[in-house]
């Protein structure tokens, strides 16, 4: 495989002229997309008898485990190899814990993303960023660029196949702190597909911005193609732990490695520590939480993940 062979600085550069509002995907673009497979999911596993002891009595999981028993039995009716019942009406806590705890490893087992398993899921982490247990993880260019786009008025939307609420949760409890504000909306795939061109232009009409003044940035080539063909611009992003992109991609889409590269000039690099605000270590290199290692870059791309589509959550 040949080395990445990126367009040049000056081309970036065009990528944001007449830009008015840039829509990212997270994992794979602003979040690596260990994140999920090594943080979220996990700690869902880990987490998950305590949680429902915990919080049994709670109505939104009261909620989320009678979706899980109605599919459930929904699926044992229709002989669904290996689905575990949730058993219902005078069946003890420990019993519908032990179930549930069951059903949803056995779903997470089998990759499945059911609704019934996402707002489950959706729940458990909640508690854990709130807790401060869990921090969305992102880039380390990630936060200071955002802010900083967002201070030079350029309007700023997630497009993540995660739930608009899974969405808030990471950014607000980000490594680099509460991001909530620089965003001006979120977009799920309540939306639509990522790999539809009719979600981009429904996005665009939503955002209330020309399709061709919308920047979707993502780490998938089917999902730019999708919104150059809705009429938006796209490029892609290419980030440690990503699936290599092909020749054909890489020639056909302008492609970055961090955001920066946006701007397509050096002189951002002085702008970066300033928009890093008062904490002031965002972009420093001995950040001791940083994700996003710089020295990595060459060379990587390997990903071990077969996933066609690792956006989720
Ligand atoms: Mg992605």
């Amino acid at each position: 495989m040949m080395a990445p062979q990126k367009r040049s600085a000056e081309e970036a550069e065009s990528l944001l002229v007449g830009v008015r509002s840039i829509v990212f995907d997270i994992e794979g673009t602003t979040t690596p997309i260990s994140f999920v497979k090594d943080t979220l999911f996990p700690y869902v596993r880990n987490n998950i008898d305590g949680f429902l002891t915990k919080n049994f009595e709670n109505a939104e999981v009261q909620k989320a485990i009678t979706a899980l028993r109605d599919l459930a039995t929904k699926e044992k009716e229709e002989k669904v190899e290996g689905a575990v019942e949730i058993p219902g009406g005078d069946a003890s806590k420990e019993d519908v814990v032990k179930a549930v705890s069951e059903n949803v490893k056995w779903q997470m087992d089998g990759d499945r993303k059911t609704t019934e398993l996402k707002a489950l899921q959706g729940l458990i982490w909640k508690d854990a960023y709130e807790s401060k247990e869990v921090k969305g993880e992102l880039f380390e260019d990630v936060g200071p660029m955002l802010k900083m786009l967002a201070e030079e008025g350029v309007q700023l939307y997630v497009f993540s196949s995660g739930s608009v609420e899974a969405q808030k949760l990471l950014f607000a409890n980000s490594s680099q702190g509460d991001l909530t504000d620089v965003f001006s909306g979120h977009f799920d795939t309540t939306t639509g597909s990522k790999t539809e061109s009719a979600s981009y232009k429904k996005i665009a009409a939503e955002i209330g911005n020309e399709p061709k003044d919308i920047l979707f940035l993502t780490d998938i080539p089917e999902e730019a193609e999708a919104a150059v063909a809705g009429g938006l611009r796209s490029a892609l992003v290419i980030r440690p732990g990503n699936a290599d992109l092909t020749d054909e991609h890489l020639q056909n889409f302008a492609c970055i490695e961090r955001f920066d590269e946006l701007y397509g000039d050096e002189d951002d690099e002085d702008d970066i520590k300033r928009f890093a605000g008062d904490n002031g270590e965002a972009d420093d290199d001995d950040d001791d939480e940083d994700e996003g290692d710089e020295d990595d870059e060459e060379g990587e791309g390997d990903n071990d993940d077969d996933d066609e589509n690792p956006d989720d959550i």
